[in-house]
């Protein structure tokens, strides 16, 4: 079973008197195990989709199906449950509480979750902090850590919940190249290892090469769905126009 079904999904936004049209039908399927990356430049869509993908933002018309549930017409309360327990969340900005430790960033999401015991906490805690190679960084504020340190935070925030998908908007876009490449390749141990499937969005050639499948977007339309065989490319649905930028 797929973990996130997307089908036919619109989503307009009203800006003053105007819509603007984010996603127009999108269709497309998460299935455990992936890492796929959402490719196209600024402004095609990706953040919309994560965003409607993650329950985050809701979709105009259209269905969201996350392990077998439609959540379209989920009350807000709904839908973070469903966030809280199946879903984990990497932002471009890293979006961590600046006045709380490492640890206690990382521990945060289960608060939530009462079921969970205080040595249970700390085991899942003190994990996947080691698992993000930050157990000597552990009491650091995020203005204490280097970016790159900031987003193994964000991973871990996102993993101790034993989320069965991450969705990274621009994971690495405020990283340089060296240090985005550590964070893809912490990403993919994970995936490989863990089994936690991650969908990422990006604007850059080098990031998608490195996913195993790819949703092209562009204008809010899917133009391409591709996957990895080999080391390249087999593109399943191509719908590319000339003047789509090619780099993508
Ligand atoms: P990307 O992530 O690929 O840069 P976005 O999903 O952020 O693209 O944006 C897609 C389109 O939707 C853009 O035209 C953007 O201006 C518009 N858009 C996104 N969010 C909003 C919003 N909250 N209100 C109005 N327009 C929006």
């Amino acid at each position: 079973m797929p973990i996130i079904r997307v089908d036919n999904v619109s989503k307009t936004y009203r800006l003053g008197e105007q819509d603007v049209t984010a996603l127009s039908d999108v269709s497309l399927i998460v299935d455990p195990g992936v890492f796929m990356a959402i490719a196209g430049p600024s402004g095609s869509g990706k953040s919309t989709l994560l965003n409607i993908m993650g329950c985050i933002d809701t979709a105009s018309t259209g269905h969201v199906v996350i392990e077998g549930k439609d959540v379209s017409g989920q009350t807000p309360d709904q839908l973070a449950n469903v966030r809280a327990r199946t879903l984990g969340f990497i932002f471009q900005t890293f979006n961590l509480l600046p006045v709380l430790s490492a640890r206690e960033n990382v521990e945060y999401p289960l608060l939530q979750m009462p079921e969970l015991g205080k040595a249970e906490r700390h085991e899942r805690v003190e994990f996947y902090l080691a698992k993000v190679g930050l157990r000597k960084y552990a009491d650091h504020r995020p203005n204490q850590l280097s970016g790159g340190q900031r987003q193994r935070v964000a991973i871990a925030r996102a993993l101790v919940t034993h989320s069965k998908v991450v969705l990274a908007d621009e994971p690495t876009a405020n990283l340089d190249r060296k240090t985005g490449e550590s964070i893809l390749n912490l990403m993919r141990d994970i995936n490989q290892t863990e089994g936690t499937s991650f969908v990422f969005s990006t604007h850059d050639k080098r990031v998608m090469n490195r996913a195993d499948r790819l949703v092209r977007i562009e204008d809010g339309q899917i133009n391409a769905l591709g996957m990895k065989r080999d080391g390249t490319w087999v593109f399943v649905q191509d719908r590319r126009k000339p003047d789509d930028d090619p780099d993508i």
